[in-house]
């Protein structure tokens, strides 16, 4: 039977390189999004033309029933759940800690923790021996961040990936004799719209300089690392938390 994978964000950036790629490995893709369902349709589009299978899935992770509904759409659409890519993800502008406000924290926490606690709970439920299914990975898109920290522009991101990468090691051994494979991947600064979305639409170049390999990276080179991880050439690797960040 024809593996499936849902991804989260998947209408732009790492998701979408990520959806095209599990396509050509041979996983039917659930692509995920929020508000942009052109770019959704079209990474459907791209995925149908060349021969595979796809569909879009519209709901915020950061709502239980939306999530629920979407994994119940997921099954009927496209069968039994293998594989769980946890990948949407928000920063808030550029700031100072002593500028956040509540209403910026919850709203960072909700999407990037809480959204890959629900999914990843759907997941497992599909996924574990001990529910009936055939097991399957999951792998989260941390960030680097998690170890730097994002001074002066965004520690409160940098936080919740510190708890995605939790997470990934708890869940892991959770899971690890239920037939289920957890982990992450930690890209570093990647050429997308997410730094525009923080204010900074220029950011890589700034940045490029202070990365080893003096250049930042592309989704294609993540999504690469993240379906790797999925696939069965990985089949003895769980809790690990693996850097895509050029060295730095
Ligand atoms: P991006 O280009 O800004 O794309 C974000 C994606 O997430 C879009 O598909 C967006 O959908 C979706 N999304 C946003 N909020 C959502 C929600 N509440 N529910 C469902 N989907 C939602 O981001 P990216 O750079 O590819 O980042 C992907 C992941 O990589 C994130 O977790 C990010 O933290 C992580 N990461 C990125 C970098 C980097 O330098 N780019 C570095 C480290 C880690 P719509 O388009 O429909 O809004």
């Amino acid at each position: 039977m024809q593996p499936v994978v849902l991804i989260t964000g998947a209408s732009r950036g790492i998701g979408a390189a990520t959806a095209r790629l599990a396509a050509k490995a041979g996983y039917a893709v659930g692509v995920n999004y929020l508000r942009d369902s052109a770019a959704a349709d079209a990474v459907v589009a791209d995925i149908v033309a060349a021969g595979g299978r796809a569909v879009s899935l519209k709901a915020d992770v950061s709502d239980e029933a939306q999530v629920v509904a979407m994994f119940e759409r997921c099954d009927a659409e496209l069968g039994p759940l293998s594989a769980l890519v946890n990948n949407a993800g928000v920063v808030s502008p550029q700031g100072r800690l002593e500028d956040f406000d509540a209403a910026r924290l919850q709203r960072v926490m909700a999407i990037n923790v809480i959204g890959s606690f629900l999914c990843a709970r759907e997941a497992v439920r599909r996924m574990s021996i001990r529910h009936g299914g055939q097991g399957g990975a999951i792998v989260n898109v941390s960030s680097a961040a998690s170890r730097l920290g994002s001074a002066n522009e965004y520690i409160d991101y940098a936080a919740s990936k510190g708890a995605i990468d939790t997470m990934t090691l708890g869940l892991a051994v959770e899971v690890a004799a239920e037939g289920i494979r957890v982990n992450a991947v930690r890209p570093g600064l990647i050429e997308t719209d997410i730094h525009a979305s923080g204010g900074e639409p220029g950011r890589v170049a700034r940045v490029a300089p202070t990365i080893p390999m003096q250049r930042g990276g592309t989704a294609e080179e993540v999504a690469n690392a993240i379906v790797w991880l999925l696939s069965k050439e990985a089949s003895f690797c769980t809790g690990s938390l693996l850097d895509v960040s050029g060295g730095r």
